[in-house]
């Protein structure tokens, strides 16, 4: 459809002039086209809006914060690997594969903590070689900032997931697009506090 055709293009311009604005024409160009091969390849769509998080992996489109525009290169490289590691999970283990951490009991947070805690991790591990090999292959010589889940803890990740947990009981939420779509719900709210990078 040409409105969808052309809603896609403009986040696509989004991206592509926030990079230029940074690296200058040229090199901006360039570091753009690998990243939208990178998305090309997992096929994601997404686009920018105003959300607590940095970043919110939904099956169908990816949203990520308009605040990211104006990170520095390493920084938006950082959570957009992140969060582009999310679509390789979903399509080496299918969309639902983390779907039991929010709808399992209540009894079993500790385990459903510690493996969002794994895949987040995972995520952020993966991003980073990424982020490397593309800010060495631009000569981009600025670090990274964004710690991502370095210094979070299980226990910490435990509270969101029962708040979760306990609304996806309450309102029948049974798949992973309808936790999904209220975990972006919660980032989209700006009276709920959702402080980590999803
Ligand atoms: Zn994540």
């Amino acid at each position: 459809m040409i409105n969808n055709w052309y809603k896609i293009a403009s986040e696509e311009n989004k991206l592509q002039d926030a990079i230029i604005k940074k690296l200058g024409k040229e090199k901006g160009i360039l570091l753009y086209n690998d990243v939208k091969k990178e998305l090309d390849q997992l096929n994601v769509q997404y686009r920018f809006e105003g959300i607590s998080a940095l970043g919110c992996a939904k099956n169908d489109v990816l949203i990520l914060s308009n605040s990211l525009l104006n990170f520095s290169m390493p920084n938006l490289l950082f959570v957009l690997f992140h969060e582009l590691t999310h679509y390789y999970q979903y399509r080496k283990y299918g969309d639902d594969f983390a779907l039991s951490i929010y709808i399992n009991s209540e009894e079993k947070i500790k385990e459903d903590a510690q493996r969002l805690l794994q895949i987040e991790r995972t995520a952020d591990k993966f991003s980073q070689l990424k982020s490397s090999y593309y800010l060495k292959k631009h000569s981009i010589n600025e670090s990274c900032t964004v710690s991502g889940y370095r210094h979070l803890t299980a226990e910490y990740l435990a509270t969101s997931i029962l708040q979760i947990k306990r609304t996806a009981k309450k309102m029948g939420l049974t798949t992973i697009k309808d936790i999904n779509e209220f975990i972006y719900n919660l980032v989209s709210n700006p009276r709920i506090l959702m402080t980590f990078v999803r």
